[in-house]
């Protein structure tokens, strides 16, 4: 039965086969880190601000309430990371920067948003100047016949032109291999479901306030499927000897490392997933 695999599981694989084999076929526990935690206040608040009530906002105060309201979303979304973030032992200081961080990206978000939206306001209601912008939210995605499944954070129709933006909460905001082969991954699931592409596919680096798009060409979306195929071909096996390690800097950071440092570096800890090894080779 082959795996369905998303563009995070393919990049992944791209980058070391044996962490893909450690997080995929083995599915060992990841670890929350302070980048996955804030990342996805930020996300959530995005989400949920789509989803506000305007039925009280109007022409006259849509800059305070709209501001007030996505602000409010995330300080919920913040609180309920808080417990997280605090188990990660870090330092208060470090997490207050990270606050200010993700509120700061919020900030670049909105003021874009709001840019645009007195832009198409003149001769519309807010209601429909806010909804012409609005777009679905954490759409889930599956192709049957590539055998692969994503969300993609957002899908806007916008004077007939479907947008696919995925909000990026890096700290650069180029355009890298592998943000390219999940945009393509999302338009080949879309053309799947639609029958058409998507018009733009673009990203939305929050911390930068900037947006960047990719040309939506066949070639792209031959890439995504050749890809798909190449990890079905290369993930059949389940013995571990066949995922290679790859040594370098995503191994080990300045401020961190990657979840299976120690199991991979360090004989103490292999022999924790002994049994998982065992029981995976017998289900096979
Ligand atoms: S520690 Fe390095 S080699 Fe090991 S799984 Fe992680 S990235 Fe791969």
């Amino acid at each position: 039965m082959p795996r369905l695999e998303s563009p995070s599981s393919i990049n992944t694989f791209k980058q070391c086969k044996r962490k893909y084999y450690y997080t995929y076929k083995l599915e060992l526990p990841r670890k929350d880190s302070i980048a996955t935690l804030t990342g996805k206040a930020v996300h959530d608040s995005l989400e949920n601000f789509f989803k506000i009530d305007i039925g009280n906002i109007n022409k006259n105060n849509y800059n305070t309430l709209l501001r007030h309201e996505l602000m409010g979303l995330f300080n919920n979304s913040w609180t309920k990371a808080l417990p997280n973030l605090l188990n990660l032992q870090i330092d208060k200081e470090t997490i207050r920067n990270y606050y200010q961080d993700c509120f700061q990206m919020l900030n670049n978000f909105i003021n874009d948003f709001l840019s645009t939206l007195s832009s198409i306001i003149n001769g519309s209601s807010f209601q429909e100047a806010f909804n012409k912008l609005k777009p679905k939210t954490e759409v889930y995605f599956q192709s049957d016949q590539h055998q692969v499944r994503g969300y993609i954070d957002a899908i806007l129709n916008f004077n007939n032109e479907i947008y696919i933006i995925d909000y990026k909460t890096s700290s650069r905001d180029d355009v890298s291999e592998e943000y390219e082969l999940q945009l393509a991954i999302y338009a080949l699931m879309f053309k799947e479901k639609h029958n058409k592409l998507p018009d733009k596919l673009g990203l939305h680096f929050l911390r930068h306030g900037t947006k960047k798009f990719l040309e939506v060409t066949p070639d792209l979306v031959e890439k995504a499927k050749r890809e798909c195929e190449l990890i079905q071909l290369k993930t059949t096996s389940d013995n571990i000897d066949d995922y290679e390690k790859n040594p370098g800097p995503l191994c080990k950071w300045r401020n961190g490392q990657c979840d299976f440092y120690d199991v991979c570096f360090s004989q103490k800890k292999l022999g924790d997933y002994q049994e998982k090894l065992i029981q995976i080779n017998k289900a096979s």
